[in-house]
């Protein structure tokens, strides 16, 4: 008995001691997290495939971070056969090599997509030499389109980063987040509220309405905003509720005002934190979460008939292999053999006008040109 005690609270203590070293990671043990078992499921609209125009008025590019096909397979199993992504009829392959490296990771990947540059891992906005190189947001916001970035993670994170900052290392949060304020950005929403605010130089948020609660953020339909709803990253999906798609609807309802059009940003931070972690469910529940959130982007598109959505991924993450589940009751069960990003092309999928550009195998960076030709035609 009383080994069994001791035992008993060994293991809490690790637990707990392994969670508030890493948020990524699970207070349960792994082997709870291998299967996913769906408790509820959403319906998912068709939406018309009839658009204005043949070039898009404006762009949404929505990023699973670390979503292979894997990831989203389980996430159309836990929905019980079907998601929102299904909308979108261009697919096609995106190879994600780094300038440095056979496996990227989210600075290098996000560069890829926001620049059309290869850079070494760790790179936010910079190439293989240092050089400062110009992003798709900052384009977009110079040709007098309003531009916003969303993410669950903080938004000084490798991955909204890339697009707005320019710093020789990803973890150098607090100037990313004064590179934030060196632009025009008309919207962003994510955690990080610690890099703006707890700053060592104590530079302010000048001319942007900072909110950090969700229910006023949704209040917000004109001018400058700074949602930051976490004091770092947002946590998993049980804690942090709905945060994506509200954000997701403040940041469009906000761009939309602008009658050149707009380049948004939206990111569905955590699927690679559940590759990491080797959860399925932390894996199937942020899919979900991404899931509903696209169809928020969908059915904006599907009025505005002028918007084009990408979705696709900077890398996979864990090797997630699917090896059992049920369809019908939304089980998935799965094995990841690495607890890294992994080699792997990764899908893009499209809807709107422009969206026949993204098929067949191409090269991340081929993303970003692209979008650029679409949207500000160069
Ligand atoms: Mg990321
Ligand atoms: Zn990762």
């Amino acid at each position: 008995m009383l080994n069994k005690l001791k035992l008993l609270s060994l293991f809490l203590l690790t637990g707990i001691t392994v969670f508030a070293q890493d948020q990524y990671l699970t207070a349960k043990s792994e082997d709870l997290e291998k299967t996913y078992e769906s408790k509820s499921s959403y319906s998912v609209k068709e939406f018309p495939q009839k658009f204005r125009k043949d070039k898009p008025k404006n762009i949404i590019l929505l990023i699973g971070d670390g979503m292979g096909i894997s990831q989203v397979f389980a996430g159309l199993t836990a929905n019980r056969g079907h998601l929102f992504l299904e909308n979108c009829k261009y697919i096609g392959f995106s190879k994600t090599q780094s300038a440095d490296n056979y496996i990227t990771d989210s600075a290098a990947g996000g560069t890829a997509l926001s620049a059309g540059v290869k850079t070494y891992n760790g790179a936010i906005g910079v190439d293989v030499n240092g050089n400062q190189v110009k992003t798709i947001l900052e384009e977009a916001s110079e040709n007098g389109l309003a531009t916003g970035l969303v993410s669950t993670s903080s938004i000084t994170h490798a991955t909204p980063a890339s697009f707005i900052a320019h710093q020789a290392s990803r973890g150098s949060y607090e100037d990313i987040a004064a590179d934030f304020l060196k632009t025009d950005i008309d919207v962003f929403i994510g955690g990080g509220l610690d890099h703006f605010t707890k700053r060592k130089d104590g530079r302010d948020n000048k001319g942007y309405e900072v909110e950090t609660n969700l229910k006023k953020i949704e209040k917000v339909k004109k001018g400058k905003l700074a949602g930051l709803t976490a004091e770092v990253h947002n946590g998993r999906v049980a804690e942090r509720g709905d945060m994506l798609t509200v954000a997701t609807e403040t940041a469009l309802n906000i761009l939309d005002n602008n009658k050149n059009g707009f380049f948004l940003m939206i990111e569905g931070s955590q699927i690679d934190w559940g590759g990491h972690a080797g959860s399925t469910i932390y894996v199937a529940e942020d899919m979900l979460d991404f899931d509903q959130v696209i169809g928020k982007a969908l059915e904006f598109a599907a009025k505005d008939k002028e918007t084009l959505i990408i979705i696709t991924a900077d890398h996979e993450t864990g090797g997630m292999a699917i090896t059992g589940g049920d369809m019908q009751k939304g089980v998935v069960k799965a094995a990841f053999p690495t607890g890294d990003h992994t080699a792997v092309m990764v899908p893009v999928f499209s809807y709107g006008p422009g969206a026949e550009e993204f098929i067949g195998i191409m090269e991340n960076t081929d993303i970003n040109a692209k979008m650029k030709k679409l949207l500000l035609g160069d």
